[in-house]
């Protein structure tokens, strides 16, 4: 019962387990190598594919980052491959129809396996691809960026609109502290606000539990918590490109994807925080504009949360009381990390500010905080006050 708990992440793939849950969840990753060193596992990781040709896909950061690597290491071991380099130059690569079609156009029939080399986008476009076309892929990680690289949806943007069609998971996952360290600042800031922003989608989990009766994995909200505490009791390390604060936010990242995929729903690692960065990046989409990393984004989102929890204290259940830190705790957080801990501070307007806390909500049917708020009649008079405490 709940053997995942004594587990290290890189024992986890292919674990089955039954849980205090009631329910038998299993982990179908057939790979993790997170450690020093990790890239030098990729041929092995490989080899079940070397009867065909694999397509090693990169940008031009990731090539130099890791790419050119992955390449030599699977030449050198007699590996048959084609590489695809999307050079974007100072544009950021968005996962639209162009970019995976541009990744099934150099799909040949011969192919056996896809390595993805990169972080957020090139993840996530390899994987909805390779979904779809039945190829399994191996990720390479190049920034403890995001928690998608384990995760079973493939977040995309199709006209415009940003959604998560259910995907494959991974084969093998490659997290190599050497190249995490490499990573630019920004993108080590967007993995800690992602791991941050488990904070309230957490919170979030605990309301849609306990006041409308949905599903609750407590296995997995502790490997969550526990990948959090082990990851925020180094975030001071992340400044210097401590390798253990690294491999500890690959990690947590890691763990909950984990988490996600053995529940098969996102809740361990999304709620409201996460849609106001979705509709934040919609907004800037639609208007032609890079927008932030989306860890930037749920990071600063967080604090945001954390203030409607404070503002409907008085309307939540008694058991709820604690359930979401002070959004000063969870600043003060961000701000160890290193990373941003306002909307303002990274350009979100302050129309669109107000606007996403009055319709975020709507950018998925489910339960959170927001929702509540709404239910309540308290939405209006909620936005205004922290969009006037936050813009003035
Ligand atoms: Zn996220
Ligand atoms: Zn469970």
């Amino acid at each position: 019962m709940n053997e995942i708990l004594h587990m290290t992440v890189n024992e986890m793939p292919q674990v089955t387990f039954d849980c205090s849950c009631g329910r038998r969840h299993s982990f179908s990753v057939h790979d993790m190598s997170i450690r020093r060193g990790a890239i030098e596992d990729l041929p092995k990781m490989a080899a079940p594919f070397k009867g065909g040709k694999i397509l090693v896909v990169f940008d031009q950061n990731t090539y130099r980052a890791a790419g050119e690597k992955a390449v030599r290491l699977l030449k050198e071991n007699g590996f048959c491959i084609k590489e695809l380099l999307f050079d974007t130059g100072s544009h950021v690569l968005i996962p639209d129809e162009a970019t995976l079609g541009r990744i099934l156009q150099e799909q040949d029939l011969d192919m056996s396996l896809m390595v993805a080399v990169g972080s957020g986008v090139i993840n996530d476009s390899v994987k909805f691809v390779t979904s779809r076309t039945k190829l399994p892929y191996i990720i390479v990680a190049t920034a403890p960026s995001m928690d998608g690289y384990v995760a079973d949806c493939a977040p995309i943007i199709s006209h415009g609109y940003k959604y998560s069609p259910l995907a494959q998971l991974t084969y093998g996952l490659i997290g190599d502290t050497d190249i995490l360290r490499t990573a630019p600042q920004d993108l080590i800031q967007a993995g800690f606000g992602d791991l941050v922003g488990k904070i309230t989608a957490l919170a979030d989990w605990d309301l849609a539990a306990n006041t409308e009766h949905e599903y609750q994995c407590d296995t997995c909200v502790q490997l969550v918590r526990r990948a959090m505490d082990k990851c925020f009791s180094k975030a001071d390390g992340l400044n210097e490109r401590d390798p253990e604060a690294l491999g500890a936010l690959l990690e947590g990242l890691t763990l909950t994807g984990v988490a996600m995929s053995l529940v098969n729903v996102s809740r361990p690692a999304s709620g409201s925080e996460h849609l106001l960065s979705h509709f934040w990046e919609m907004d800037y989409i639609a208007r032609g504009l890079n927008p932030n990393h989306h860890g930037i984004q749920v990071g600063v989102a967080t604090p945001v949360i954390a203030r409607f929890y404070e503002e409907l204290k008085d309307e939540l259940p008694e058991e709820l009381y604690d359930v979401c830190p002070s959004h000063t705790k969870v600043e003060d957080l961000l701000r160890r990390g290193g990373s941003p801990c306002s909307p303002k501070e990274i350009g979100i307007s302050r129309e669109l500010f107000h606007e996403s806390l009055l319709r975020g909500y709507m950018v998925r049917p489910r339960h959170t905080v927001m929702r509540f708020a709404m239910q309540r009649g308290r939405l209006p008079e909620i936005a205004d006050k922290i969009t006037e405490e936050l813009y003035g």
